[in-house]
């Protein structure tokens, strides 16, 4: 980020002496015209914000931050719903040399002292929403230093207040220097192909790899809608690539259909960036609006179905087909994109975007296959993460230093890909990562439960829901709701067991004590939701 705004102030000294020649009216309609370019737009409010306020205010933050006592590799945690100073707050603290680490605003308080237990943030930038529900967790963790809120509140320093008390003037700014292959950006979450969250760490050069190096701009000016959660890194770095491209992005705070259709109609939406779950709710219900603006409809983050796919392409009279992309957290963004606007392959993820070396090698003797033939997902390239916290890179890395992704796909002779199955245990709800293993915590801890196995059954609007295997203790009497609700006290909304909690007398597992996944989704298959 820091080379690119420096970039942009590079070229506004040469776009200012050139104008300094033509006379003043022309000057304002250039800059109007660049401004038009690059707004940010909040669809509930209809607040609109330019992207020179957007830098403005990072680069005031960035010198806040230094005043406070921020230094460089510092973790800061940024805990809010989507709201347009999340972006100041990521650019001004990463301008400030510090990673900041994004917290899922509806986490519980175990979720959050799970996630910032790795990334271990000494400050906290926060909503007040945020504010209200965590407060009391955000203090009990020792690491926290200082917590920023975006209103004002006692005992907290005032967002506002340290970005209009350190104005700083662009030319006399200076962003603190990293090292773009090791120097971290982001962490971010996600429990990869076995057990909790772990720390995703992106780099500068990831960041640099995913939002500067060429890429595909659609012949038109693209505005976007984005309602994706900036949390998860879709919504993040979707957000990311729109701000750093000089898109116009319209958000909303949170997805709901008539808001989302009406948002549609009102700013003549060229392209939505859904996930799948969005186009599932979008072809049950009669559209009211006028939504023939939209053109292009990227669906990612988990798998569509080609029913639901074509039915999506049929709501939207000017639309394309539906193009897909694939990729993960711990690829920063996506690594195959669907380039073929006009005529994707059906059911295909795209092909190996520019920042990414695919392969694709057998489940058992780990050699790379040819075309057709499924396999395990490998990536190498520069917008691949540089390992978890404190995870040993040989765990999730090949001996050619691809990452093992742990999804199942296979390619075409035109090297276009397809995923097929998940080989890690990972369960999507609406796209949101389910990791069976902290389900399967919180269960152990009931008194009267002494095995629990946790495995995602296929639901149709959600796309799976996860459902719990439980072997209680002798002479338990506990029942599956109140197991259900006991999860649903201790995790967040996507983790509660919508798919229901089956008694049985064993967890099936290997020797080794592992949980026999496959045998529990056969198990899962044969009994209804
Ligand atoms: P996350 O890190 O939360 O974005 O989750 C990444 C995982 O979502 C991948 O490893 C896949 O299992 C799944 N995923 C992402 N995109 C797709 C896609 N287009 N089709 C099927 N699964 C996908």
């Amino acid at each position: 980020f820091s080379g690119h705004l420096q970039a942009d102030d590079e070229a506004d000294d040469i776009d200012n002496d050139e104008a300094d020649d033509d006379d003043d009216d022309d000057e304002n309609d250039e800059d109007d015209e660049m401004n038009e370019l690059n707004l940010q737009i909040n669809g509930l409010t209809d607040e609109v914000t330019g992207l020179g306020q957007v830098a403005q205010q990072s680069m005031n933050l960035a010198v806040g931050l230094t005043r406070l006592g921020v230094r460089k590799g510092d973790r800061v945690a940024l805990c809010s719903e989507n709201r347009i100073e999340f972006w100041s707050s990521i650019v001004g603290t990463v301008l400030a040399g510090a990673v900041v680490t994004t917290i899922n605003v509806t986490y519980t308080k175990g979720e959050i002292a799970h996630a910032m237990g790795i990334s271990k943030p000494k400050y906290i930038i926060c909503s007040e929403i945020a504010y209200k529900h965590h407060e009391k967790t955000f203090r009990s963790l020792k690491h926290v230093d200082k917590i920023i809120v975006y209103g004002e509140k006692a005992n907290a320093v005032s967002f506002n207040e340290l970005v209009t008390k350190n104005e700083v003037k662009p030319e006399e700014f200076v962003p603190v220097d990293v090292e773009g292959q090791n120097d971290l950006a982001f962490i971010l979450y996600s429990s990869g192909t076995t057990g909790l969250p772990k720390g995703v760490m992106i780099t500068h050069l990831n960041c640099l790899n995913t939002f500067c190096f060429p890429k595909i701009e659609p012949p038109f000016h693209p505005i976007v809608l984005n309602v994706n959660p900036w949390f998860h890194a879709m919504g993040l770095m979707a957000g990311l690539l729109a701000l750093s491209s000089g898109r116009t992005m319209v958000y909303l705070p949170k997805f709901e259909l008539d808001l989302y259709l009406k948002t549609i109609e009102k700013y003549k939406i060229t392209v939505i960036q859904v996930v799948p779950p969005i186009l599932v709710a979008l072809t049950k219900i009669q559209i009211n609006y006028d939504v023939s603006s939209v053109i292009m409809v990227f669906c990612g983050a988990a798998s569509l179905r080609s029913e639901v796919s074509n039915a999506a392409q049929k709501l939207f009279p000017n639309a394309l087909p539906v193009l897909q992309g694939y990729g993960m957290t711990e690829t920063t963004l996506a690594c195959t994109l669907n380039t073929n606007f006009l005529d994707p392959k059906p059911g295909c993820v795209g092909q190996v975007s520019h920042n990414a070396i695919i392969k694709i090698i057998d489940l058992k003797t780990k050699e790379a296959l040819g075309p057709n033939k499924e396999g395990e997902i490998c990536i190498k390239g520069g917008s691949v993460m540089k390992g978890y916290v404190g995870k040993d890179r040989k765990d999730d890395f090949d001996e050619e230093g691809f990452f093992r992704t742990g999804d199942i796909g296979y390619y075409d002779e035109e090297r276009y890909f397809y995923i097929v199955d998940r080989l890690k245990e990972l369960i999507k709800y609406k796209a949101y990562q389910v990791p069976p293993a902290e389900i399967e915590a919180v269960l152990l801890e009931h008194p009267e439960v002494r095995d629990a196995g946790v495995v995602g059954v296929p639901h149709a609007g959600a796309g799976e829901v996860p459902r719990a295997f439980v072997a209680l203790q002798p002479g338990a009497s506990v029942t599956a709701e109140e197991l259900q609700k006991f999860v649903a006290e201790r995790l967040s909304n996507p983790k509660h067991l919508r798919g229901g909690v089956r008694f049985v007398p064993e967890i099936p597992k290997n020797i080794s004590g592992k949980i026999l996944r496959r045998k529990l989704k056969e198990m899962a298959n044969k009994s209804k939701l």
